[in-house]
């Protein structure tokens, strides 16, 4: 955690002194770290978003307006969530001085409507997985990157770390995507009272740091990490090997839909078809079944057909897990108990 927060406070975070900061992160979740262990010692004040406020606008606006937050710290899918509310988006613009992000995709349509709406604000993305204490890498999104076909960066490296990526394949672009495997102080010993599966993916570098499996499919280019997908959500269908987040991806830059989840559904462990989940921008709603043929006919358009999801389902918007992440273990469970 001091190898974490001394790396998170010297970059991201030297002029915040004074300044409240908002944290969204449950204390079961390491993004709180950032709120106490970088933020607090810094000399600002943390207020917390608890439960009920996540899920209630007028709860949540009112105490926007009391503590007007300088610091915002959340999933990427939360702060979607909340800049639904037109009231939260006057609250905060002219306060929020520094947004960051960890724990999930960070889209470029919610970066780039964060940049036009908070002029001034820095907008960090960070990531991580629990297992090396909240995040190994973080960098500023600056309106450069969001040129087309260019992907958001992860970040450069925390001072103390050695990575291996164990080549996957090559992409088009001629990076080599593989498993990422992290060496840190920042990694921990182990799971708590299971041998057997510490084993399985930590272990002890050549120079004898604490080494982990992330089981995350990144590439670096110009010393910046990018995040391709979960090595599980790589997945074989019909034989061909597919990335649910390209899949993902390819769908928001459709420009009629707003937020999107593809989860692979299973029969006896062998994936039979992709279902995508998805919630459209304001004035798109139309009958669902024009607008499936829609949606898999632009697709179609950008990759190949086995790529192209079978079933659409429409929806208000996604569901988040108490961390604020997406959750896609119920959106699969639902579509799993429709299937049978
Ligand atoms: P958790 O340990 O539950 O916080 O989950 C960590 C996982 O979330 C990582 O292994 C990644 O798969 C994902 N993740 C975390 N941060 C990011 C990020 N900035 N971009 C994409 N995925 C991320």
């Amino acid at each position: 955690m001091v190898n974490f927060s001394t790396w998170f406070s010297k970059y991201f975070s030297p002029y915040m002194i004074n300044k409240a900061t908002i944290n969204q992160a449950p204390y079961s979740f390491d993004l709180s770290v950032i709120g106490l262990y970088v933020c607090l010692p810094l000399g600002n004040y943390l207020v917390n978003i608890d439960k009920e406020m996540s899920s209630n606008f007028t709860l949540l606006d009112e105490y926007i307006e009391k503590c007007k937050p300088n610091i915002w710290i959340s999933t990427p899918s939360f702060m979607k969530m909340c800049m639904y509310d037109q009231q939260f988006l006057e609250l905060t613009r002219s306060s929020i001085e520094e947004i960051i992000f960890d724990g999930e995709v960070l889209t470029k349509d919610l970066a780039k409507d964060l940049l036009v709406w908070y002029k001034n604000a820095k907008l960090i993305n960070a990531y991580g997985p629990t297992e090396a204490t909240v995040a190994i890498s973080a960098c500023e999104i600056t309106a450069e990157m969001l040129m087309p076909d260019q992907e958001l960066p992860i970040g450069y490296l925390i001072d103390d770390g050695e990575i291996e990526i164990k080549q996957d394949y090559v992409s088009e672009l001629g990076d080599v995507v593989g498993e990422l495997y992290i060496s840190s102080h920042s990694v921990a010993r182990g799971y708590y009272n299971s041998s057997s599966e510490t084993e399985k993916v930590f272990s002890t570098d050549t120079c004898g740091l604490r080494r982990y499996n992330t089981g995350d499919l990144v590439y670096m280019r110009d010393g910046l990490l990018y995040y391709v997908g979960r090595k599980d959500f790589q997945i074989k269908l019909n034989g061909y090997r597919i990335e649910v987040n390209d899949i993902e991806a390819n769908l928001q830059k459709l420009d009629y839909i707003s937020s999107n989840c593809v989860v692979p559904v299973k029969e006896n462990n062998k994936v039979i078809f992709l279902c995508a989940f998805v919630v459209l921008c304001d004035g798109q709603k139309e009958n669902d079944l024009k607008m499936s043929i829609r949606i898999k006919h632009d697709l179609a358009h950008k990759l190949p057909a086995y790529m192209v999801p079978k079933k659409i389902i429409f929806m208000d918007e996604l569901p988040l897990n108490i961390n604020g992440k997406i959750d896609r273990k119920m959106l699969l469970e639902g579509i799993n108990s429709d299937h049978k």
